[in-house]
C-alpha cells in the first residue's frame, strides 16, 4: 500500500473495483481475454494473434508516453471498438458471479468506513457488471454511487469519471480520495485534481484501511471518525 496527500479533511472514498474491492487473478484475466477474443473475431485473426498485436501496440505507446499504461478501453478505441461496442462486449461476457463470493470481511471495512465517509465506486468496467460485482461480494449497500464506462463515456484515467463521483458524493475533488491498484488509471489524474491516493496491492489493503484504521501509516482524517 502506498498512500498520497492525505494529510487533509476527507469526507469521501472513491474505490476502483476489480482487483482492488476483490483479488482474483484468473477473474481479471478472463475480462481481458473476453474482450481480446471478441476482437480477434471481428479482425479475422486468432486469439493469441490479437493478443501479441495489442501487446506491441500497448508497448510502443507506453515507450512513448513515459511508460504509462494503456486502459484497455483506449487499446479497443485504437481498433475502431466504439464505446456503445465495448459496453455490449463486456455485458454479453462477463460473469462475476462464476468467480466471486460474498466477503464478509470487506463488507465489515466498507460499512465502517462508511460511517465516517460516502462511499462510491468509479470504474471502467459497465454500471450493470459493477451492479453484479457488488451484490456478489456482498457491499452493494455501502456504495451511494456507481460511475462506470457507461456513466460518462468515458474510462480512467480521464478527469470526468472521477468529477462525476465527486459530484455524486457532494465532494469537492480535494476532499476525496482515489483508492485503487493501477496507479495510471485510479491515481494518477485524481491526483492532479486535488484528491487524495490509496495504491492497493488487493482487496487485503482494504481490509487494513478499516482494520488498523489507528495506524498513521495511513490514516485518513475525517470530520468525527474515531480510531
Ligand atoms: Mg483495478
Amino acid at each position: 500500500m502506498k498512500t498520497y496527500h492525505l494529510d487533509k479533511k476527507i469526507s469521501a472514498l472513491i474505490f476502483d473495483m476489480d482487483l482492488t474491492l476483490y483479488s482474483h487473478e484468473e477473474y481479471g484475466r478472463s475480462q481481458i481475454d473476453r474482450l481480446i477474443e471478441k476482437l480477434s473475431e471481428r479482425q479475422g485473426l486468432s486469439f493469441a494473434e490479437m493478443r501479441d498485436e495489442i501487446e506491441a501496440y500497448r508497448k510502443d505507446w507506453a515507450a512513448s508516453h513515459h511508460d504509462r499504461q494503456l486502459s484497455l478501453s483506449a487499446v479497443l478505441a485504437a481498433w475502431g471498438v466504439s464505446m456503445e461496442e465495448n459496453i455490449r462486449w463486456r455485458e454479453e461476457t462477463y460473469q462475476p458471479e462464476r468467480y466471486l463470493h460474498p466477503d464478509p470481511r470487506l463488507r465489515n471495512a466498507l460499512e465502517g468506513l462508511s460511517a465516517s465517509y460516502a462511499l462510491a465506486v468509479v470504474t471502467n468496467n459497465v454500471v450493470s457488471i459493477a451492479r453484479r460485482t457488488l451484490a456478489v461480494l456482498g457491499v452493494g449497500h455501502c456504495f451511494r454511487g456507481i460511475v462506470g464506462l457507461d456513466t460518462c463515456g468515458a474510462a480512467k484515467p480521464h478527469r470526468e469519471p472521477f468529477l462525476e463521483a465527486a459530484r455524486m458524493l457532494g465532494a469537492p475533488p480535494e476532499a476525496c480520495v482515489s483508492i485503487g491498484d493501477r496507479y495510471d488509471m485510479d491515481l494518477r489524474t485524481a491526483l492532479e485534481l486535488g484528491m487524495g491516493g490509496i495504491l492497493v496491492d488487493g482487496v487485503e489493503d482494504v481490509y487494513r484501511l478499516w482494520e488498523e484504521r489507528g495506524s498513521a501509516a495511513f490514516f485518513i482524517r475525517a470530520e468525527g471518525f474515531n480510531t
